[in-house]
């Protein structure tokens, strides 16, 4: 796929995600739908409500994705956390799938230390089961957490095997950030190909650069050239996941412009 052809957003404030698009002249953004670290909400913050949202948004060309709360954890063998996560997936599902977004991006999670993490597998099946999929939901990877689904391929792979055989498997897809994937300890040289056999798909990419070193675990994004992701591997993985990109590096706006520039150049 040629450079041009891959569109770049970035994360964005939820208030009027489509003047951030504007501002940022790009053609899609992500957002969430009320607090990323609570049980509350979802809530839609745009003046138009959803369907203004969604009418809007297809009217300026902006394709919308809506990440999950960070809080959400449907591996858990915790029933206190499990079960409102799933409740609160549901609810995510909805709202995205009300302002016409094109996928709904959640953690892999985790399992508690002493776990058998076979039981965490089993209860992301359980999920996609139980979870009635309006929009693709994109499985991200992660870069730390004790005991994570998706922070090594072996495991993203034992994933994939469980929700296989679930009813509306045919709606989860892959997220792949490569802040995560570098600080969770995966080769980026050849990362987009090892997902690929695994999950056959990446339909978005968190482009990410990261403060911390290979393998830390660390989670914390910085702009394209301050971290510790060599770039022109950082652009070999977006070009060779060829999916719609965001960014969810610091911004405000121009610091966004800039790492799309930076991007681009190196496509
Ligand atoms: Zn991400």
């Amino acid at each position: 796929m040629s450079s041009t052809t891959i569109a770049i957003g970035a994360h964005v404030d939820q208030t009027d995600p489509l003047a951030e698009a504007r501002e940022r002249g790009a053609p899609l953004v992500q957002m969430f739908l009320g607090d990323p670290q609570g049980y509350a909400g979802p809530e839609v913050a745009y003046a138009g409500g959803a369907e203004g949202l969604r009418a809007d948004a297809e009217a300026a060309g902006v394709d919308l994705y809506v990440h999950a709360p960070y809080i959400v954890n449907v591996a858990t063998t915790n029933n206190r956390i499990r079960i409102p996560s799933r409740k609160l997936l549901q609810k995510h599902v909805d709202a995205a799938a009300e302002i016409g977004a094109k996928g709904l991006i959640v953690h892999g999670g985790h399992v508690n230390k002493a776990d058998d993490p076979e039981t965490g597998f089993d209860n992301w099946r359980k999920a996609v089961e139980a979870t009635d999929l309006k929009l693709p939901l994109l499985i991200e990877n992660t870069a730390g957490g004790d005991n994570a689904m998706t922070r090594y391929l072996e495991r993203i792979g034992r994933v994939w095997d469980a929700i296989s055989s679930a009813e509306g498997a045919d709606m989860v897809g892959f997220c792949l950030d490569t802040c995560h994937a570098h600080a969770g300890g995966n080769d980026l040289t050849t990362v987009v190909q090892d997902v690929l056999a695994i999950t056959g798909r990446i339909d978005l990419v968190h482009a990410n650069d990261s403060r911390d070193e290979f393998d830390s675990g660390a989670d914390r994004h910085t702009n394209f050239g301050q971290g510790r992701i060599d770039p022109d591997l950082l652009a070999q993985v977006v070009r060779d996941a060829g999916a719609p990109v965001v960014c969810e590096t610091p911004g405000p706006a121009e610091a966004h412009v800039a790492d799309f520039a930076w991007l681009r150049e190196r496509l």
